[in-house]
């Protein structure tokens, strides 16, 4: 996946959730966590909202996270309602 051309790793990592997160966006090294545990469903929201991190994190946009938030339910509900999915970039993720 290239997030404004940049090339990001997507990562499926076991009992993230453990830490309090279902995903992580890693700015330095450009990299995205899923926990691995999740329904597809929420695989796509918590994929969505880490793909708004990035960008919000690149072009300094400085948004708050509930702004990300509501952005990603939003997003999200058009996507799930058109059954649009992001399976192609979810199939991309890394195991670990
Ligand atoms: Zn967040």
């Amino acid at each position: 996946m290239k997030i404004l051309g940049i090339p990001y790793i997507l990562k499926l990592v076991p009992h993230l959730s453990e830490s309090g997160n279902l995903g992580e966006h890693h700015g330095a090294t450009h990299e995205i966590l899923l926990e691995s545990g999740m329904d597809h469903d929420a695989a796509m929201a918590t994929l969505i909202h880490e793909i708004l991190e990035a960008i919000n994190h690149l072009l300094e946009l400085g948004l708050e996270h509930g702004t990300i938030v509501a952005i990603e339910t939003g997003l999200a509900s058009v996507l799930f309602e058109s059954h649009v999915s992001l399976d192609p970039i979810l199939k991309e993720a890394e195991k670990r």
